[in-house]
């Protein structure tokens, strides 16, 4: 299932070209009070509400993709984790290259461990990028991503993909310079997911996927998500031996070499097997 979210926070399930809009699912979500739970409610009920989605799905009105648009397909995740220099051929880039590593130690990912973005940073592929700080270099990642299905702690690689509810293109979009990752990774709208959210169930193999990420037509990414030096299962093990791993939680993968300027105006298209492609226009904040 190809579960997007769209307009003002419809729910939609992508057939082909068109969306089928199931928002009237998100009535049988539980209700909470203040405090909110730290996990995202509809990804956290989403077995449970599945078939109540497919048949509201079968009943619905095809409406065109192409006139939607498209938010991050989670709405409220408590954290988005992110692999630095997760590809071999990525990591001897930064390292040959003073304007990508500023003078940072750059350590394979097994002694550099995971970042965080903020939450904040996160947007769906219609709703753009909005550059700040216009004099600095800034990059475009594409990412294999997914998303937490289930509460992890100290999970093994064997069990971890039980713990995936899905996989989506991811864009870290970041600030070359000395500061922080995550500061240089969070402004709004530096975290693109999209352009839905595919369920575990169709991906079998996430350790098997091309990804490709052209700017203005151009080809600048192409690479398979086999190079990733920690693949999905040791990422869950790996983060979930630090913290827990709850619903809604997004995982960014890491980018594979190619990475390279974007500017205003920009359009990025971005694609990976199995998911699909998303457009992200650039704009100026
Ligand atoms: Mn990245």
């Amino acid at each position: 299932m190809r579960l997007c979210r769209f307009g003002n926070g419809r729910l939609g399930v992508v057939d082909g070209d068109a969306v089928r809009d199931v928002t009237a699912a998100l009535e049988a979500l539980p209700v909470y009070r203040h405090p909110l739970p730290c996990f995202d409610v509809l990804i956290a009920n989403l077995e449970t509400l599945r078939p109540h989605i497919q048949a509201l799905s079968r009943q619905a009105q095809p409406q065109p993709l192409a006139d939607l648009k498209l938010l991050s397909p989670v709405a409220n995740p408590g954290k988005l984790i992110a692999a630095p220099v997760n590809y071999q051929r990525h990591l001897e880039e930064v390292r040959g290259s003073a304007d990508l590593h500023h003078d940072n130690l750059i350590p394979v990912i097994q002694r550099a461990g995971l970042f965080l973005k903020a939450t904040s940073s996160l947007v769906g592929a219609g709703e753009g990028i909005a550059l700040r700080k216009l004099d600095r270099r800034t990059d475009h990642e594409v990412e294999l991503a997914f998303v937490i299905g289930k509460q992890a702690s100290h999970v093994g690689r064997g069990d971890a993909l039980a713990h995936v509810a899905g996989y989506c293109i991811g864009l870290d979009i970041t600030i070359r310079g000395p500061e922080e990752r995550s500061l240089r990774k969070s402004p709004d709208s530096y975290s693109v997911l999209g352009p839905w959210l595919v369920t575990a169930d169709e991906i079998p193999d996430p350790g098997a996927l091309q990804l490709a990420l052209s700017v203005n037509g151009q080809i600048r990414q192409r690479s398979s998500t086999a190079d990733l030096i920690l693949g999905v299962s040791e990422l869950i093990e790996y983060a979930s031996s630090f913290y827990t791993l709850y619903p809604g939680d997004v995982v960014f993968t890491g980018t594979p070499e190619g990475v390279s300027p974007i500017h205003p105006g920009d359009v990025i298209v971005a694609s990976i097997d199995g998911i699909g492609t998303m457009e992200v226009k650039v704009r100026a904040a």
